[in-house]
């Protein structure tokens, strides 16, 4: 890297201006990308107090030269960018030359940094209002920065800082949001004398996601690897039984970095569609490239949101992407033995904890035991190869030796089931709702739905805009299987509908079909249109709750979940399946240690 120099005021003039020293996280946040723009395989972080007391931040970059030291820390100036065009294709994460100079204008700063060609090293010392004094100090090649008293001088900035707690999970966030897609470079976060993170560098994306998430997320992971059109996106998510309470875990980026950018959280989000139960965000890491020439990092002083020409295009991609690999089939663990069961994800839907500000890199949760997941025994499986034992209660796979028993319905509502390793309740009515979804989308996509022709058809009374709109969708709604015609006056005929309702559906029924679809809130000729109406058609065909239901509809049930895809959240997203384990059973009851 070049000299540092201090940039003309033509160029300053180009920069985008602002504030850039919120509060610790920010300097954490400068700190790691000075590291990270030396070129550091090793970033260690320290803070204290939230990083309200102290940061320091050491790596072992290509360091500082002494000549150049007194220069660090005045405004604009950066060994990054010297004229206009370099701002068009900007490769480091720095470039405004600000950062140390705002540091330096509200907080101590200690600079101790060698060049790995200079014999000794150099040592900063700037307090706010003082002018700095350098020195010769030893250190190996590379840089550490501290940072103390933050605002010491600015007390109305200091109130609006948060308490040490929450303004130590922000420092966690950002060195997360960093160290996720830099996974060639080792990361260590120690607060308060306490590790919070510990990633070697050279890692793999995976075992860095495993690190950041936890081993119980493991199974889920799954690889995205996407181009189009000189878009490529790379990185890894967690099938949807892994969610968030928040966007917390959704580590996106363009070229390594972080981004925060609605447009394309929502774009993953939309992918994730129907297998997020509302309010629950996923968990993954995906880092965006593309030609430099589209993206404008210079639009926030903080370089937090960046400009993507024709975003949209990318925003496409990134949806593309993520849904690609949600519609893949799982690898199933049928015909493998039965260690490979055991060794298989927990059935519950994986909530993240919230409150958790602690990636798992460290604790011991990595190395919690492996849950069964019984009801992968029925996963793959065809109907041959579920049998019943002796009595109809019983159903095996023999392959794997697996086994539970029906244990029935409740409430007219739930079916409940035993295994070896606890209990299982699904909901009827959810669950077969995404059986029989997965069903239309499939016919829908093969383009030749089942229909059946009513015997006499149904006339429906509508009122007159909706008999005119129901005609008007009569080409999107055959695709599904209904034959509406006009009848003259706010009269519509319907003379087949799709087979899956059955063969007994009233008029009422279908009337409310009709009531639901016109209220279907979105573009008609859009995908997601039809969508929906295959929803709502599902959901009409689905066992109802409060449906009484024999062992033999039962097994039917689990047969069919058996071989449908996203069988652990209903189309709405509500989970289908609830595990309860013999060990949470013993705890309850006070059996083993609470
Ligand atoms: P910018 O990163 O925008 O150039 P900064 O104020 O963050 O501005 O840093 C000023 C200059 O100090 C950088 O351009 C770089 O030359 C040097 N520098 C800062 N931190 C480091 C570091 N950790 N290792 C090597 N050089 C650094
Ligand atoms: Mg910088």
């Amino acid at each position: 890297m070049g000299r540092i120099r201090v940039l003309s005021p033509d160029m300053v003039s180009f920069i985008s201006a602002g504030e850039v020293i919120d509060g610790p996280w920010s300097i954490v946040k400068e700190l790691v990308e000075n590291s990270l723009d030396a070129a550091a395989t090793h970033i260690d972080i320290e803070i204290r107090g939230g990083g309200i007391d102290s940061v320091v931040v050491s790596d072992n970059g290509h360091g500082i030269a002494h000549d150049d030291v007194p220069m660090c820390v005045r405004g604009h100036s950066t060994s990054k960018v010297r004229n206009r065009e370099d701002l068009d294709t900007i490769a480091t994460y720095g470039f405004r030359g600000e950062a140390l100079a705002s540091i330096a204008a509200v907080a101590d700063l200690h600079i101790l940094t060698r060049t790995a060609d200079e014999e000794m090293g150099s040592k900063l010392v700037s307090r706010v209002g003082e002018a700095p004094k350098i020195t010769n100090a030893s250190r190996p090649n590379g840089t550490t920065v501290e940072v103390t008293h933050l605002f010491a001088r600015i007390p109305a900035r200091k109130k609006q800082l948060g308490t040490p707690k929450t303004e130590g999970q922000r420092v966690v966030d950002v060195v997360m949001r960093h160290a996720m897609p830099r996974f060639d470079v080792g990361f260590r976060l120690v607060k308060d004398g306490e590790v919070i993170i510990d990633c070697p560098p050279e890692q793999s994306p995976r075992d860095r996601a495993v690190a950041a998430w936890g081993a119980e997320v493991a199974p889920h992971l799954a690889e995205v690897y996407f181009t189009k059109d000189s878009i490529t996106i790379k990185g890894f998510l967690a099938r949807p039984l892994v969610t968030r309470g928040t966007r917390a875990r959704e580590y996106l980026s363009v070229h390594k970095r972080p981004v925060e950018d609605m447009r394309l959280s929502t774009a993953v989000e939309s992918a994730y569609s129907t297998l997020l139960m509302r309010g629950r965000y996923p968990v993954c890491v995906l880092d965006i490239s593309l030609d430099p020439l589209r993206v404008d990092v210079n639009v926030h002083p903080t370089k937090r949101e960046v400009r993507i020409k024709d975003a949209e295009e990318v925003a496409s991609a990134v949806r593309e992407s993520v849904r690609r690999v949600l519609l893949e089939p799982q690898p199933s663990t049928f015909g493998q033995g039965p260690e490979d069961i055991l060794a298989g994800p927990s059935l519950e839907p994986f909530l993240m904890e919230e409150e958790s500000e602690k990636p798992s890199s460290l604790s011991s949760s990595a190395n919690r035991q492996p849950t069964t997941d019984a009801f992968r025994l029925v996963e793959g499986v065809s109907l041959e190869g579920v049998t019943s034992e002796t009595s109809d209660d019983i159903i095996r796979v023999p392959t794997l030796g697996g086994t539970f028993r029906i244990v029935g319905q409740v409430h007219n509502l739930y079916v409940v089931l035993e295994l070896q390793e606890g209990l299982l309740i699904i909901d009827q009515h959810a669950a077969h709702e995404r059986v029989m979804y997965e069903r239309l989308r499939r016919q829908m996509n093969s383009g030749a739905m089942p229909v059946q022709e009513l015997l006499e058809p149904i006339v429906l009374r509508l009122q007159h805009t909706d008999a005119e709109n129901v005609l008007g969708l009569s080409d999107v709604l055959e695709r599904m299987g209904y034959s509406v015609s006009g009848f003259g006056g706010n009269e519509i005929l319907v003379t087949t509908l799709p087979d899956v309702l059955g063969y007994q559906v009233s008029e009422k029924e279908v009337t409310s079909i009709v009531d639901e679809i016109l209220a279907i809130g979105v573009d008609h000729a859009s995908e997601h249109f039809m969508d929906e109406i295959v929803k709502i058609t599902a959901c009409h065909s689905a066992i109802r709750a409060g449906q009484p239901m024999s062992k033999d509809e039962i097994r039917n049930l689990l047969v069919a979940m058996a071989s449908t895809p996203n069988r652990y959240s209903c189309p709405h997203g509500r989970p289908t399946i609830l595990r309860i384990s013999v060990q949470e059973l013993e705890k309850k009851f006070g059996r083993i240690g609470h």
